[in-house]
Protein backbone atom coordinates (compact mmCIF):
# COMPACT_ATOMS: atom_id res chain seq x y z
CA UNK A 1 0.00 0.00 0.00
CA UNK A 2 1.24 3.37 -0.80
CA UNK A 3 1.95 6.12 1.44
CA UNK A 4 -0.74 8.48 -0.02
CA UNK A 5 -3.25 5.27 0.36
CA UNK A 6 -2.42 5.17 4.48
CA UNK A 7 -5.14 5.31 6.52
CA UNK A 8 -4.71 8.21 9.56
CA UNK A 9 -4.65 5.85 12.20
CA UNK A 10 -1.22 4.13 10.61
CA UNK A 11 0.83 7.15 11.49
CA UNK A 12 2.65 8.17 14.74
CA UNK A 13 -0.27 9.31 17.01
CA UNK A 14 1.78 11.68 18.68
CA UNK A 15 2.60 13.38 15.39
CA UNK A 16 -1.62 13.53 14.39
CA UNK A 17 -1.98 15.28 17.16
CA UNK A 18 0.47 17.99 17.09
CA UNK A 19 -0.81 18.54 14.12
CA UNK A 20 -4.38 18.90 14.72
CA UNK A 21 -3.53 20.98 17.98
CA UNK A 22 -2.79 23.93 15.65
CA UNK A 23 -6.27 23.98 14.12
CA UNK A 24 -9.44 25.52 15.07
CA UNK A 25 -11.35 22.21 14.01
CA UNK A 26 -10.36 18.81 13.77
CA UNK A 27 -13.26 17.67 11.52
CA UNK A 28 -15.53 18.99 8.83
CA UNK A 29 -17.81 21.41 10.52
CA UNK A 30 -19.27 25.01 10.96
CA UNK A 31 -20.79 26.98 13.56
CA UNK A 32 -24.49 27.37 11.51
CA UNK A 33 -24.34 23.77 11.02
CA UNK A 34 -24.00 22.92 14.79
CA UNK A 35 -26.66 25.44 15.36
CA UNK A 36 -28.66 24.08 12.68
CA UNK A 37 -28.68 20.38 14.37
CA UNK A 38 -29.66 21.85 18.04
CA UNK A 39 -32.50 23.20 16.29
CA UNK A 40 -33.75 20.18 15.84
CA UNK A 41 -33.67 19.18 19.76
CA UNK A 42 -36.28 20.14 21.85
CA UNK A 43 -35.65 18.74 25.18
CA UNK A 44 -33.05 21.51 26.85
CA UNK A 45 -33.18 23.13 30.02
CA UNK A 46 -30.32 24.47 32.47
CA UNK A 47 -30.68 21.36 33.97
CA UNK A 48 -29.72 19.43 31.01
CA UNK A 49 -26.43 17.30 30.60
CA UNK A 50 -24.54 16.84 27.08
CA UNK A 51 -21.88 15.14 26.51
CA UNK A 52 -19.36 15.94 23.41
CA UNK A 53 -17.88 12.76 22.56
CA UNK A 54 -14.77 12.80 20.35
CA UNK A 55 -14.56 17.17 21.27
CA UNK A 56 -10.78 17.62 19.98
CA UNK A 57 -10.05 21.12 21.17
CA UNK A 58 -13.28 22.01 21.24
CA UNK A 59 -14.39 23.79 18.18
CA UNK A 60 -17.98 23.06 18.23
CA UNK A 61 -18.58 22.31 21.59
CA UNK A 62 -18.01 26.42 22.57
CA UNK A 63 -21.07 26.95 20.47
CA UNK A 64 -23.21 24.13 21.23
CA UNK A 65 -22.53 25.43 25.01
CA UNK A 66 -23.48 29.00 23.80
CA UNK A 67 -26.39 28.16 22.38
CA UNK A 68 -28.12 25.12 24.40
CA UNK A 69 -28.58 25.41 28.42
CA UNK A 70 -27.19 23.05 30.47
CA UNK A 71 -23.55 21.53 31.56
CA UNK A 72 -21.59 19.99 28.42
CA UNK A 73 -19.10 17.43 29.50
CA UNK A 74 -16.26 17.00 26.80
CA UNK A 75 -14.73 13.83 26.47
CA UNK A 76 -11.33 13.11 24.05
CA UNK A 77 -8.77 10.51 24.33
CA UNK A 78 -5.63 12.81 23.86
CA UNK A 79 -4.56 14.80 26.94
CA UNK A 80 -3.31 17.72 25.09
CA UNK A 81 -6.83 18.41 23.10
CA UNK A 82 -8.36 18.18 26.66
CA UNK A 83 -5.74 20.98 28.04
CA UNK A 84 -6.87 23.18 24.56
CA UNK A 85 -10.28 22.59 25.13
CA UNK A 86 -10.07 23.61 28.95
CA UNK A 87 -8.38 26.54 27.64
CA UNK A 88 -11.04 27.20 25.48
CA UNK A 89 -13.76 26.93 28.01
CA UNK A 90 -11.71 29.62 29.69
CA UNK A 91 -11.60 31.85 26.88
CA UNK A 92 -15.31 31.96 26.37
CA UNK A 93 -15.92 32.40 29.67
CA UNK A 94 -17.83 28.91 29.74
CA UNK A 95 -15.53 27.21 32.30
CA UNK A 96 -18.86 26.91 34.95
CA UNK A 97 -20.74 24.92 32.36
CA UNK A 98 -18.32 23.28 30.35
CA UNK A 99 -15.45 20.78 31.37
CA UNK A 100 -13.19 18.61 29.32
CA UNK A 101 -12.18 14.75 30.88
CA UNK A 102 -9.87 12.49 29.07
CA UNK A 103 -11.71 9.45 28.53
CA UNK A 104 -12.09 6.72 25.42
CA UNK A 105 -15.07 6.65 23.70
CA UNK A 106 -15.42 3.05 24.02
CA UNK A 107 -15.36 3.39 27.95
CA UNK A 108 -17.02 6.03 29.07
CA UNK A 109 -17.79 6.99 32.50
CA UNK A 110 -21.37 8.22 32.44
CA UNK A 111 -24.43 6.83 34.40
CA UNK A 112 -27.18 5.20 33.10
CA UNK A 113 -29.75 7.34 32.06
CA UNK A 114 -27.67 10.32 32.86
CA UNK A 115 -27.55 12.57 29.47
CA UNK A 116 -30.25 14.35 27.85
CA UNK A 117 -28.21 15.21 24.95
CA UNK A 118 -24.81 13.10 23.26
CA UNK A 119 -23.22 15.01 20.65
CA UNK A 120 -20.52 13.83 18.40
CA UNK A 121 -19.10 15.72 15.27
CA UNK A 122 -16.06 13.85 13.16
CA UNK A 123 -15.35 11.55 15.84
CA UNK A 124 -17.74 8.61 16.17
CA UNK A 125 -15.80 6.53 13.11
CA UNK A 126 -13.17 5.81 16.33
CA UNK A 127 -15.61 3.22 17.57
CA UNK A 128 -17.90 2.45 14.80
CA UNK A 129 -21.34 4.53 14.03
CA UNK A 130 -23.33 1.67 14.76
CA UNK A 131 -21.45 0.20 17.55
CA UNK A 132 -21.66 3.70 18.93
CA UNK A 133 -24.97 4.43 18.79
CA UNK A 134 -25.85 1.28 20.53
CA UNK A 135 -23.50 1.41 23.22
CA UNK A 136 -23.77 5.26 24.33
CA UNK A 137 -27.59 4.45 24.27
CA UNK A 138 -27.64 3.70 27.62
CA UNK A 139 -26.32 6.91 28.74
CA UNK A 140 -29.21 9.08 27.41
CA UNK A 141 -32.30 9.67 29.02
CA UNK A 142 -35.80 8.33 27.55
CA UNK A 143 -36.67 10.61 24.55
CA UNK A 144 -32.74 12.03 24.90
CA UNK A 145 -31.30 12.94 21.96
CA UNK A 146 -28.11 12.16 19.83
CA UNK A 147 -26.75 13.86 17.48
CA UNK A 148 -23.41 13.11 15.40
CA UNK A 149 -21.73 13.21 11.97
CA UNK A 150 -20.14 10.40 9.93
CA UNK A 151 -19.24 10.19 6.54
CA UNK A 152 -21.53 8.42 4.10
CA UNK A 153 -21.93 8.08 0.15
CA UNK A 154 -24.64 9.89 -1.75
CA UNK A 155 -24.92 7.30 -4.44
CA UNK A 156 -25.19 3.49 -4.65
CA UNK A 157 -22.06 3.39 -6.93
CA UNK A 158 -19.04 5.22 -6.56
CA UNK A 159 -16.06 5.75 -9.31
CA UNK A 160 -13.28 3.07 -8.30
CA UNK A 161 -10.29 5.33 -6.55
CA UNK A 162 -12.48 6.98 -4.18
CA UNK A 163 -14.25 4.13 -3.06
CA UNK A 164 -11.09 1.81 -2.50
CA UNK A 165 -9.85 5.18 -1.10
CA UNK A 166 -12.78 4.88 1.67
CA UNK A 167 -13.37 1.45 1.66
CA UNK A 168 -9.87 1.05 3.18
CA UNK A 169 -9.58 4.24 5.26
CA UNK A 170 -13.08 3.35 6.77
CA UNK A 171 -14.88 -0.01 5.64
CA UNK A 172 -18.02 1.46 7.86
CA UNK A 173 -18.89 3.82 5.65
CA UNK A 174 -22.45 3.46 3.68
CA UNK A 175 -25.57 5.47 2.41
CA UNK A 176 -27.75 7.57 4.35
CA UNK A 177 -30.59 5.32 4.05
CA UNK A 178 -28.55 2.23 5.70
CA UNK A 179 -26.88 4.96 7.97
CA UNK A 180 -30.59 5.70 9.28
CA UNK A 181 -31.55 2.24 9.44
CA UNK A 182 -28.60 1.73 11.81
CA UNK A 183 -29.84 4.40 14.08
CA UNK A 184 -33.64 2.88 14.33
CA UNK A 185 -31.65 -0.75 14.66
CA UNK A 186 -29.94 0.67 17.73
CA UNK A 187 -33.02 1.85 19.61
CA UNK A 188 -33.43 5.70 17.97
CA UNK A 189 -36.09 7.50 15.98
CA UNK A 190 -34.41 9.40 13.30
CA UNK A 191 -35.15 13.10 14.26
CA UNK A 192 -33.55 14.38 11.34
CA UNK A 193 -30.69 14.03 8.71
CA UNK A 194 -29.45 16.66 6.90
CA UNK A 195 -25.55 16.61 4.67
CA UNK A 196 -22.62 19.54 5.77
CA UNK A 197 -22.39 21.84 2.69
CA UNK A 198 -19.36 22.10 1.10
CA UNK A 199 -17.73 24.70 3.05
CA UNK A 200 -17.69 22.98 6.06
CA UNK A 201 -14.61 20.90 4.09
CA UNK A 202 -13.40 23.59 2.75
CA UNK A 203 -13.92 26.77 4.32
CA UNK A 204 -13.71 25.55 8.00
CA UNK A 205 -11.63 21.96 7.69
CA UNK A 206 -9.34 21.93 4.80
CA UNK A 207 -8.04 25.60 4.62
CA UNK A 208 -7.19 26.46 7.79
CA UNK A 209 -4.25 23.15 7.46
CA UNK A 210 -2.65 24.65 4.43
CA UNK A 211 -0.63 26.97 6.48
CA UNK A 212 -0.55 24.63 9.33
CA UNK A 213 1.07 21.88 7.05
CA UNK A 214 3.45 24.47 5.94
CA UNK A 215 4.83 24.84 9.38
CA UNK A 216 4.68 21.56 10.39
CA UNK A 217 7.14 20.27 7.01
CA UNK A 218 9.26 23.33 8.41
CA UNK A 219 9.23 22.02 11.67
CA UNK A 220 9.64 18.23 10.98
CA UNK A 221 11.92 18.97 8.40
CA UNK A 222 13.74 15.73 7.21
CA UNK A 223 11.11 13.58 9.45
CA UNK A 224 9.83 11.16 6.41
CA UNK A 225 6.90 10.27 8.75
CA UNK A 226 5.86 13.87 8.98
CA UNK A 227 6.25 14.41 5.26
CA UNK A 228 4.37 11.05 4.17
CA UNK A 229 1.63 12.73 6.95
CA UNK A 230 1.39 15.87 5.05
CA UNK A 231 1.41 13.88 1.78
CA UNK A 232 -1.36 11.90 3.07
CA UNK A 233 -3.53 14.94 4.01
CA UNK A 234 -3.49 16.32 0.53
CA UNK A 235 -4.32 13.91 -1.07
CA UNK A 236 -7.68 13.47 0.82
CA UNK A 237 -8.17 17.28 0.52
CA UNK A 238 -7.20 16.49 -3.43
CA UNK A 239 -9.87 13.14 -3.16
CA UNK A 240 -12.53 15.43 -1.77
CA UNK A 241 -12.36 18.09 -4.16
CA UNK A 242 -12.53 15.41 -7.22
CA UNK A 243 -15.39 13.17 -5.84
CA UNK A 244 -17.22 15.40 -3.33
CA UNK A 245 -20.48 14.75 -5.51
CA UNK A 246 -19.96 10.87 -4.21
CA UNK A 247 -19.45 11.63 -0.33
CA UNK A 248 -19.39 14.08 2.69
CA UNK A 249 -20.38 14.36 6.16
CA UNK A 250 -24.15 14.02 7.64
CA UNK A 251 -25.65 15.05 11.09
CA UNK A 252 -27.38 12.34 11.91
CA UNK A 253 -30.37 13.15 14.75
CA UNK A 254 -32.11 10.85 16.40
CA UNK A 255 -34.50 11.06 19.94
CA UNK A 256 -33.78 7.50 22.47
CA UNK A 257 -36.74 5.14 22.37
N1 LIG B 1 -15.24 16.95 17.35
C1 LIG B 1 -14.01 17.59 16.93
C2 LIG B 1 -12.88 16.61 16.69
C3 LIG B 1 -13.09 15.59 15.60
S1 LIG B 1 -11.62 14.63 15.22
C4 LIG B 1 -14.26 18.44 15.69
O1 LIG B 1 -15.29 18.25 15.03
O2 LIG B 1 -13.43 19.29 15.38
C5 LIG B 1 -11.87 13.14 16.13
C6 LIG B 1 -11.57 13.26 17.60
O3 LIG B 1 -11.79 11.99 18.20
C7 LIG B 1 -10.13 13.64 17.91
O4 LIG B 1 -10.11 14.73 18.78
C8 LIG B 1 -9.56 12.39 18.57
O5 LIG B 1 -8.59 12.68 19.55
C9 LIG B 1 -10.79 11.78 19.18
N2 LIG B 1 -10.69 10.35 19.47
C10 LIG B 1 -10.13 9.38 18.72
N3 LIG B 1 -10.26 8.17 19.31
C11 LIG B 1 -10.94 8.39 20.48
C12 LIG B 1 -11.40 7.55 21.53
N4 LIG B 1 -11.20 6.24 21.50
N5 LIG B 1 -12.07 8.11 22.56
C13 LIG B 1 -12.30 9.45 22.60
N6 LIG B 1 -11.89 10.30 21.63
C14 LIG B 1 -11.21 9.78 20.58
Amino acid sequence: MSNENKSIHEFDLELICEYYANVERQGPGSPEVTIKALSFIDNLTSESRIADIGCGTGGQTMVLAQHAPGKVTGVDLFPRFIDLFNANAHKHNLQDRVTGVIESMDNLSFQDEELDLIWSEGAIYNIGFERGLQEWRKFLKKDGYIAVTEVSWFTDERPAEINEFWEDAYPLIDTIPNKLAQMQKAGYVPVASFILPDDCWTEHFYAPQVAAQEAFLKQHAGNKAAEDFIANQRHETALYNKYKAYYGYVFYIGRKL
